[in-house]
């Protein structure tokens, strides 16, 4: 039976005796590394001068992909969280553990792992009796891997430069490196004790796609009709990360690797003839016919609707924001002239990927009449992303009851960017 898959599955050549065998090993390494390279350097990566990806928990921002989101945006985030769930669902649901199996980082980490402890001499209990050395290296190797494992997390949150320049004077925050300690025992316990536990017993996306595999989902096959070609070899069975015999039929802890299709494919080329485990939507040998689902179809429906309603808000929301409230720490007060003067904080926004300046006016709400700031309400430069507090006084007319004041924040040439109320009593 052919893969379904040749396109996506491009299959790299390597030289057997018998004959030229396809295998899927140097992709899916390729596609291990990448993933792990990517989360690696993507916070040193910048866009319009942030982070491609960070949470500035100080500043309460995300900054996403050259986007600065404040908190008072956090429905993008929402929708950005909600979007991106919604993606993984329909990976999971049309190609099942593939992400477990060629991109997922504790993937990666493991197979690092038993790559190092096999170059050691390591591998099996019996092997590692009386090599106190090689087991000493071997920890050393996970201690590194934990600790990078653990400031890769860190630099979602920190940039790279500050994270390093603070450690080594000694002035990273103690959160951050409870969280750095912590982490880095976590992942050294997983890389020494866990392993291919987290993917078969702990991880929750593990469990989670168990109960989305449906009839069409991408899975490895054995098809029946071709056992009996089987020789009973057991190399599939030993190249498993996951103990699993597939010829068994499908198991919810296989995270489609496609070890096992190619150490059959090396056997079965060696007899000149086709390797019996494939790649297959489904089992009922539909194909990719098996995709043209309802279930499938939603999914994909929702997925989409929602990515395109998440950029549409992104790149539609205002290139500046004003929010203003009357200061808790000054209290008004009367003048002698019979104006009263009350103290604001604004905080402006500059969304847009450009330095700017700015300019905050008030007037009454009611008769448009303008009304006098004192502070730093004028001219003022924020750069592409920032966001700045500017503590400025009001001074207007005692009222009757109350006033309604509206804050106006302009451009150089006095456009109006954003307009927001408040009342003065
Ligand atoms: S059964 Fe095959 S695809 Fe599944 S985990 Fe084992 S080797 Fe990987
Ligand atoms: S590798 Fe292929 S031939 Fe060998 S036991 Fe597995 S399915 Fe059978």
């Amino acid at each position: 039976m052919k893969s379904p898959l040749p396109l996506l599955f491009f299959m790299t050549e390597i030289s057997c005796p018998a004959r030229a065998v396809p295998l899927l090993s140097p992709l899916r390494h390729r596609c291990q590394w990448a993933t792990t390279l990517l989360l690696l350097l993507i916070p040193w990566f910048r866009a319009n001068g942030n982070s491609l990806l960070r949470v500035d928990i100080p500043g309460l921002n995300l900054h996403l992909f050259g986007q600065t989101l404040r908190i008072e945006e956090l429905y993008l985030v929402l929708l950005f969280s909600l979007a991106l769930t919604l993606g993984f669902l329909l990976i999971t649901l049309l190609l099942g553990r593939v992400w477990c199996g060629w991109f997922c980082p504790q993937t990666t980490l493991t197979d690092l792992a038993e790559w190092f402890a096999k170059r050691l001499g390591l591998r099996g209990k019996k092997q590692q009796a009386g090599k106190i050395m090689q087991q000493a290296v071997l920890q050393l190797v996970h201690l590194f891997l934990a600790f990078l494992v653990s400031a890769n997390l860190l630099w979602y949150f920190i940039e790279p430069q500050r994270f390093f320049s603070q450690l080594v004077t000694g002035q990273l925050h103690y959160a951050a490196l409870i969280f750095l300690l912590l982490a880095a025992l976590l992942v050294y316990l997983d890389l020494a004790l866990v392993r291919r536990l987290m993917c078969s017993e702990l991880c929750p996306y593990g469990r989670f796609q168990t109960a989305l595999a449906d009839q069409a989902t991408l899975t490895l096959h054995l098809p029946p009709t071709e056992l009996e070609r089987c020789i009973e070899c057991g190399s599939c069975v030993r190249v498993c990360p996951m103990e699993i015999d597939i010829r068994r039929g499908y198991q919810v802890e296989c995270i489609n690797c496609g070890r096992c299709l190619d150490a059959c494919r090396q056997v079965m080329a060696k007899r000149n003839q086709p390797g019996l485990i494939n790649y297959t939507f489904g089992t009922a040998g539909e194909g990719v016919r098996a995709l043209l689902n309802l279930r499938t179809l939603l999914l994909s429906l929702a997925t989409l609707i929602l990515i395109v309603i998440l950029l549409l808000a992104v790149y539609n929301r205002p290139a500046v924001s004003l929010k203003i409230a009357v200061s808790h720490t000054a209290a008004s007060r009367e003048l002698k002239d019979g104006n009263r003067a009350t103290f604001f904080n604004a905080w402006v926004n500059n969304r847009s990927s450009q330095k700017a300046t700015y300019h905050i006016a008030a007037r009454q709400a009611d008769n448009r009449e303008a009304l006098p700031l004192r502070g730093r309400a004028s001219d003022f430069v924020l750069e592409a992303g920032e966001n700045l507090r500017i503590d400025f006084i009001l001074v207007a007319p005692v009222p009757s009851s109350q006033l309604e004041v509206e804050f106006i924040l302009l451009d150089r040439t006095g456009n109006e960017l954003a307009i927001t109320s408040a009342l003065i009593k």
